[in-house]
């Protein structure tokens, strides 16, 4: 089989050997006592990594799922959707597409949210129920100020329930959900927790639970009130992906295990020094104050070939990101994500270095 490169890119990320080979697993009933076990191993971990003591799920589904879940149970009819990127842009089309009535608050790609923007948007929007907020967001590199965004909306508009899409950054970077007070924060099992795709997870406030119950409509699969009824008894609703929750009973306590501050601060690190080096060979898409510490969107200002630039690394069992959508050729990503260490990115800069002196 063909050697597979180790992925610098934001998500799917790098997979340990051991991760993946613990999905190979004799399988077990989903109505089993076995099940309820690794029901109960994993929920407690969750916990940990979302930073709550309130109610987290998981479910066979990407990200995308949970956006869908989002709008679909805590909002009955008005939204506002911060977008400053692709995702961002993403989940506001999806609160559409759910018939939801959804304010899109634009704010210059590269740029962060700032909380007096999000401020001023309910000021003149007073009958919105919810924000969406995507934490990092990874077509920009840019990592939006969620803590003091949260914080001024709990001060000027305590009923305003806080919908956060932390994709690429739960696992990566600080996100403290109950201290926070964010209501519903969603992620997929691909980026900083390092496992394969194809589950996603979440964390639900009591008062986004008390709400659900107020809003008709919430669909059957991502109904958070059965997967509540559920839970309640250590099982799913549907079937689950049992593969998958094998690998993530192994990985959620491999990453307590490394501590989630210490691996937070391993991607500060890295981010510090890519951020470095892209300052010095090239530029940074991400305006300062608010740049990501789990990818790096550098800015081309070389007007480097990207993909000429990928063949090479790939010669060398490695693969970065081209810039997303609109940013392809402007920009290209690093991510340095999940299982990756310092000197993975050492290797790769070493390659890039040596393609760039090569250049005419
Ligand atoms: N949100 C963000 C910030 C993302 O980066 C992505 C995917 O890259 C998504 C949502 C969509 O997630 P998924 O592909 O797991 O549905």
């Amino acid at each position: 089989m063909e050697q597979a490169p180790m992925l610098f890119i934001p998500g799917p990320t790098y997979v340990p050997e051991e991760i993946a080979r613990a999905q190979a697993r004799p399988m077990i009933g989903h109505r089993s006592r076995e099940f309820t076990a690794l029901f109960e191993r994993i929920l407690p971990r969750l916990q940990a990594i979302f930073r709550t003591r309130g109610r987290v799920f998981f479910i066979a589904a990407s990200g995308t799922g949970l956006w869908e879940a989002a709008v679909r149970n805590l909002v009955r009819r008005k939204v506002l959707c911060l977008i400053n990127g692709a995702f961002g842009e993403r989940w506001y089309q999806v609160a559409l597409a759910n018939g939801k009535e959804a304010v899109p608050v634009s704010v210059e790609w590269g740029k962060g949210i700032r909380p007096e923007q999000v401020v001023a948007a309910l000021e003149e929007h007073r009958d919105v129920e919810a924000i969406t907020l995507v934490h990092n967001e990874t077509s920009t590199g840019v990592m939006n100020p969620l803590r003091e965004i949260a914080g001024a909306v709990h001060q000027t508009f305590p009923g305003v329930l806080i919908l956060v899409d932390a994709v690429s950054s739960l696992g990566g970077a600080p996100l403290e959900t109950d201290a926070w007070g964010l209501d519903f924060v969603l992620t997929s099992s691909q980026k900083c927790l390092a496992l394969p795709p194809g589950l996603a997870f979440c964390a639900v406030s009591e008062r986004a639970l008390e709400k659900a119950k107020e809003v008709p409509h919430r669909g059957y699969y991502f109904d958070l009130l059965t997967l509540a009824r559920y839970a309640d008894r250590g099982e799913t609703p549907a079937t689950p992906a049992i593969s998958l929750l094998y690998a993530a009973d192994l990985q959620l306590a491999r990453i307590l295990e490394e501590g989630l501050e210490a691996r937070w601060e391993r991607h500060r690190r890295m981010a510090e020094r890519l951020q470095a080096w892209a300052m010095e060979r090239f530029g940074l898409f991400a305006e300062d104050g608010y740049r990501s510490w789990t990818l790096t969107c550098v800015a081309n200002t070389r007007g480097i070939d990207v993909g000429a630039l990928n063949e090479f690394l790939r010669s060398r069992g490695k693969v970065i990101s081209s810039g997303y959508g609109p940013l392809k050729g402007k920009t290209f990503r690093i991510a340095h994500m999940g299982e990756i260490q310092p000197h993975h990115l050492e290797e790769l800069l070493a390659d890039i270095e040596e393609w760039l002196d090569a250049q005419p």
